[in-house]
């Protein structure tokens, strides 16, 4: 049962640069957030895991509170990390992020250095790595001061806990900002990593352009809107879905029947593409290049590899994107 890779691995998957970084990302990224838990099954996370790796997927990406409960992603990564990945530690990029709700008392949460540098010892006990590849300030705090919060990404770099530094969920302004404090620390930030999708498509709005302008990379996640930019809720909820399954995130409510309207018409542009919808919303996602990966969930193998083949068209003619445009309003 000792996992081996399989060697043709790095034979279809492409990769883009990272902003004006020397890293480079495969198109599609897999992200921890959900299926990885205590309360899920360990051997379909590893399954997942296996199967993003052998399909070029280099880049994995956690947080501290990725459970339920907290801490509980991290933990199973790292069984699983021990178990299979050690001798692939070099092909891996691996991320964690500390910004949200994590323990108790005031300095479980926002931005704090105590907080951040605190809490990336405990990502790194738990998965048990010397260092992640990116550690994030995983959203703004408005009310510690910016340099502070980057002083800490840039300290743990210096101290090799992390690699490379990024922010997630920054508006524009507060990017450049960002960007300005570490250039003149001399840790230029990696990666920003916002949601975007097509139904969510705030960062069209100035956040792309001071990205570029930064040379800063961006992983777009919930690329899917949690599964709504995908076939499975056209018909009805699924028992299996995360809609009915957790329901902290995504709220049957959530998904009216105008919001199931446009879907359909996006499924059916689709289907003339000759792609699923979730291979459309990832395509789409990726037909700007200012967009360095898009970071999937995934519940299922062959959701993953259903998401895969989207990469074998991500062009797009104007009559298509009008035709979408016109659908999203
Ligand atoms: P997605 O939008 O990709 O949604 C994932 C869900 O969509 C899956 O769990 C599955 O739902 C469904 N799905 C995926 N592929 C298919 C398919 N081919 N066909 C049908 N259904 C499909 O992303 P997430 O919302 O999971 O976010 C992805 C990652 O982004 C996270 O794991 C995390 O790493 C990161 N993230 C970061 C945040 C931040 O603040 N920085 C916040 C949120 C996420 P089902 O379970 O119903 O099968």
């Amino acid at each position: 049962r000792p996992y081996k890779a399989d060697d043709t691995r790095y034979n279809t998957m492409q990769y883009r640069r990272c902003g004006n970084s020397g890293i480079l990302l495969p198109l599609i990224s897999l992200g921890l957030w959900h299926n990885f838990g205590h309360t899920n099954d360990l051997e379909t996370g590893r399954s997942l895991l296996r199967c993003a790796f052998d399909n070029g997927i280099t880049h994995f990406d956690l947080a501290n509170n990725y459970g339920p409960p907290y801490g509980a992603a991290e933990e199973n990564f790292g069984r699983i990390f021990k178990e299979d990945f050690q001798p692939y530690r070099d092909e891996l990029l691996i991320s964690s992020k500390a910004g949200w709700d994590m323990w108790p008392g005031p300095y479980g949460n926002f931005g704090s250095r105590k907080y951040l540098v605190a809490s990336l010892d405990q990502s790194l006990k738990r998965m048990g790595l010397d260092y992640v590849d990116i550690f994030y300030h995983h959203r703004p705090d408005p009310d510690t001061p910016l340099e502070e919060t980057m002083g800490a990404l840039h300290h743990l770099v210096q101290k090799g806990k992390a690699l490379y530094a990024g922010i997630s969920q920054y508006p524009a302004d507060l990017t450049a900002r960002a960007a300005k404090i570490m250039k003149d620390l001399g840790t230029p930030l990696l990666i920003h990593q916002p949601r975007y999708n097509m139904l969510d498509r705030w960062v069209e709005d100035g956040l792309l352009g001071e990205l570029e302008k930064q040379g800063m990379g961006a992983i777009a996640f919930s690329p899917l809107e949690q599964g709504i930019l995908t076939n499975k809720y056209l018909n009805g909820i699924p028992k299996d879905s995360r809609a009915t399954k957790d329901g902290r995130y995504l709220k049957e409510s959530q998904i009216t029947p105008e919001l199931l309207k446009k879907v359909g018409a996006l499924n059916n542009i689709a289907k003339n593409r000759g792609q699923s919808l979730a291979q459309m919303a990832i395509a789409w996602l990726l037909k700007d290049e200012r967009i360095s990966t898009v970071l999937v969930g995934v519940s299922k193998k062959e959701q993953l590899l259903d998401n895969l083949e989207a990469l074998k068209n991500i062009k797009f003619s104007e009559s298509e994107l009008k035709e979408i445009k016109s659908v999203l309003g």
